[in-house]
């Protein structure tokens, strides 16, 4: 089948073409006007992505070399994400499948970050263990099956993404500044500075204690030298990065123990971070993990990983018909 997958949970409107399980274009439109406010405002985001969806698809459907007509199902997120984003994505979804008469698949963007493991070889095996890290959510899943997922554990309080990006402003980045950081930390000495490790029982998370250490850590050190920030760029970003990373790996190496699961997936937009990755590599020869790790098209917002969650729930005969309404909330 030929499944059109559409995303617009958050700032980013995306779309993408699978053809029998292969993805054959992943169009992304990025929105620029939130740098200036520090964080994604949904009244512009919706407008955006009012403008961004049909050239967004058009260029989906031409890079793919398909025709409109050869489309057999529309796959969109449903939810998670904002509501006015995800109004633009779920009614553009509704038309294009209506005006086409088929059928139309909702996916669930927390499940879709995991299933974009199903894009390329090698594939994990069912079941496993998937940290998910992005902008609005730290969570580690089961996965069962393609969707039957368990969440075993989550944060508490901020994301991991929203960490990083938190601890970016007050770094003076712009927004979003997990790349940034991730950049700056290549250069520097992650055992520079050494920040408190937040205690969580079991297998959640907490990420505002350390945001709280940092601010402190910041005024502090601009207090005594105001160009702290400036000289030790490099090093505080590596320290920071190395905590988060820490954080989440030990978690896992927890989720991994409680579960005798030792498949490891990462996914979200924190799945870039490059920090990560390596700490996962690293686990994998020390502990004997299984690790899979996206590729960096995957990671953050995109179609494709909508589209393969929607080829399969085609194969499954799971559609929702012209009533479906978008979930700002939906667990995975
Ligand atoms: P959600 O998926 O929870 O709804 P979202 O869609 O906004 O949230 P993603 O697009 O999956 O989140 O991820 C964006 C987040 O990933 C941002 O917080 C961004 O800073 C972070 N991020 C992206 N690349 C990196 C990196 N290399 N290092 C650290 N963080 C990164
Ligand atoms: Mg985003
Ligand atoms: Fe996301």
């Amino acid at each position: 089948p030929v499944i059109l997958g559409i995303e617009s949970s958050c700032d980013e409107t995306s779309a993408s073409v699978c053809v029998d399980g292969h993805i054959l274009s992943n169009v992304i439109a990025n929105q620029t006007v939130h740098e200036a406010f520090g964080g994604v405002v949904p009244e512009l985001a919706s407008r955006v992505h009012q403008q961004n969806i049909i050239p967004a698809v058009h260029k989906a459907i031409i890079d793919a070399k398909v025709s409109k007509k050869d489309i057999n199902a529309v796959a969109f997120t449903r939810g998670p994400g904002l509501l006015g984003s995800l109004l633009v994505g779920t009614s553009f979804a509704k038309s294009f499948a209506l005006g086409l008469n088929i059928p139309l698949i909702d996916v669930n963007h927390m499940q879709a970050h995991i299933l974009a493991h199903f894009i390329d070889d090698p594939k994990p095996k069912f079941p496993f263990l998937c940290l998910t890290v992005s902008g609005g959510h730290t969570q580690i899943v089961k996965v069962n099956d393609y969707f039957d997922m368990e969440l075993i554990g989550q944060t508490t309080d901020d994301a991991a993404g929203e960490a990083f990006d938190k601890a970016a402003k007050m770094l003076g980045l712009p927004y979003p500044g997990g790349p940034l950081i991730d950049k700056y930390a290549k250069l520097g000495n992650p055992k520079a500075y050494q920040f408190p490790e937040p205690q969580i029982p079991g297998l959640d998370f907490s990420f505002s204690g350390l945001k709280t250490a940092f601010l402190y850590f910041v005024r502090d050190k601009q207090k005594v030298n105001p160009s702290f920030l400036e000289e030790h760029m490099a090093d505080v970003c590596a320290s920071i990065q190395h905590r988060i990373v820490t954080v989440l790996i030990n978690k896992v190496k927890k989720a991994v123990k409680e579960t005798g699961i030792d498949q490891v997936a990462i996914a979200g937009g924190v799945s870039a971070n490059s920090g990560l990755r390596d700490a996962l590599l690293e686990a994998e020869k020390k502990w004997k993990w299984k690790v899979f790790i996206p590729k960096f098209e995957y990671c953050t917002d995109n179609a494709a990983m909508i589209a393969i969650a929607g080829y399969h729930k085609y194969l499954k005969g799971e559609f929702v018909g012209q009533e479906v309404s978008p979930l700002a909330r939906w667990s995975v």
